[in-house]
C-alpha cells in the first residue's frame, strides 16, 4: 500500500455511558463559564462556505468564510473538529460504519452508539459534552464554541488546489487491519508545506497564510474537571500536537495551534482565581493518562505531531483517498 496522506487512531475498546447533568442550575463542584482562545495558522487555512466568486480574468474563486467584510472562522467548524478529538481519545460511541463496511468491524465491545435510555439520558462522553440526538430525545452539551474572527489587518491568498478524490472504505486493504477490523478513525497527517501536487490543479480557494490569527470563545456549563481536561487536551492545548481545521487536510491545509488567553470560570458558584495555569495544567494531564486509552492518545500524538510532519507526499493516482 502507498503512503496515505492520513492514519487512523483505533477505536476504544467500550464506551462508557453515564447519567447527564441539565443546564438549568450550576452544579457545585462543576464548572461553568467562558475560555478565551486564540487560533494561529501553521499553513494555510480554507474555511468554505460553499460561495464561489469570480476572481480576475474570470477566473473562480471558492470564498473564504466571512461575517460581514471580517474573516471568520464559524463555532461549529472548531466544535466539529474537537468532537472529533474527543470521540477518539476518550470512552465514547463507535463512529458510524462507512459506507461498503459493516459493524462487525467493528471493535466487539464498542459497536453501537448512545441510545438516549434514561431520564436523565445515559450518554457517552462525547455525546455529553457536544448534544445528542436520537429518536425524540435530544441533549443540548455543555461546550459551544462562538465564532472565532481574524486579528485586524488579517489578508487572504489564492492557493490552488487540484480535486480530491472520495474516500474508498471499500477498500479493506486501506480501511481493515490484519484481525479485520475497522482500523480506527481517520486523522489527516501534516505536512511540513502544502504538498506541491495537491497545489497543480485548476480550482482556486481563498485562504489565509500561515502566521494569521483568529480569537474566540469556548464556553462550557456542568462540566467536571476530568471533562475540561479531556476537552482542553482535544484541542492540543499541552502543546503535544496541533489539529486541523477546515478544507483541503488531505493536501496538508488547515494546521492551526490554539492558545488559552483568559478564563472566566466558576466552580459552582465560587469563582476559580488564576485559571489559566491551572488549565494548561489540566490539559497536560489527560495527556499523561495510563490504561487503555493510553494507545489512542499516543497514535493521535503521532498522526497529529506538527513539529515532525509525518505526511508523506502525495500519490498523483490516489488524490489524496
Ligand atoms: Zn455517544
Amino acid at each position: 500500500m502507498k503512503p496515505k496522506p492520513y492514519g487512523f487512531v483505533p477505536i476504544a475498546p467500550k464506551a462508557e455511558r453515564a447519567p447527564v447533568p441539565g443546564h438549568d442550575v450550576l452544579l457545585p463542584d462543576r464548572y461553568s463559564g467562558v475560555i478565551v482562545l486564540s487560533v494561529e495558522t501553521l499553513q494555510p487555512l480554507h474555511i468554505g462556505t460553499g460561495l464561489i466568486r469570480v476572481g480576475e480574468g474570470g477566473t473562480l474563486v471558492g470564498a473564504f468564510q466571512r461575517a460581514g467584510d471580517w474573516l471568520v472562522i464559524p463555532g461549529a467548524a472548531v466544535k466539529g473538529m474537537a468532537r472529533a478529538v474527543v470521540e477518539a481519545i476518550s470512552f465514547s460511541c463507535a463512529p458510524p460504519v462507512p459506507p461498503g463496511r459493516h459493524p462487525d468491524e467493528l471493535p466487539r465491545g464498542n459497536a453501537g452508539s448512545c441510545s438516549g435510555d434514561g431520564t436523565p439520558p445515559r450518554l457517552c462522553p462525547a455525546c455529553g459534552l457536544f448534544g445528542f440526538m436520537r429518536g425524540g430525545v435530544r441533549y443540548r452539551g455543555r461546550v459551544g464554541f462562538g465564532q472565532f474572527s481574524a486579528a485586524p489587518g488579517t489578508r487572504t491568498e489564492l492557493q490552488r488546489l487540484r480535486q480530491f478524490y472520495n474516500p474508498q472504505p471499500r477498500n479493506a486493504h486501506i480501511y481493515l487491519n490484519d484481525r479485520g477490523e475497522i482500523r480506527g478513525r481517520k486523522f489527516y497527517y501534516h505536512g511540513k508545506r502544502v504538498d506541491p501536487v495537491a497545489a497543480g490543479g485548476r480550482l482556486v480557494y481563498e485562504v489565509v497564510p500561515p502566521g494569521s490569527r483568529f480569537t474566540g470563545e469556548l464556553r462550557v456549563t456542568n462540566v467536571t474537571e476530568d471533562e475540561l481536561s479531556l476537552l482542553l487536551f482535544a484541542l492540543g492545548l499541552d502543546g503535544s500536537f496541533a489539529p486541523k481545521l477546515g478544507y483541503g487536510k488531505p493536501a496538508y491545509l488547515g494546521s492551526v495551534r490554539f492558545a488559552l488567553e483568559a478564563a472566566n470560570l466558576r466552580k459552582g458558584l465560587q469563582p476559580v482565581g488564576n485559571p489559566v495555569p491551572w488549565l494548561v495544567e489540566l490539559a497536560k494531564a489527560y495527556g499523561a493518562v495510563e490504561g487503555p486509552l493510553k494507545e489512542q492518545v499516543a497514535v493521535l500524538r503521532r498522526v497529529l505531531d506538527v513539529d515532525q510532519p509525518q505526511g508523506p507526499p502525495w500519490d498523483p493516482v490516489t488524490r489524496g483517498y
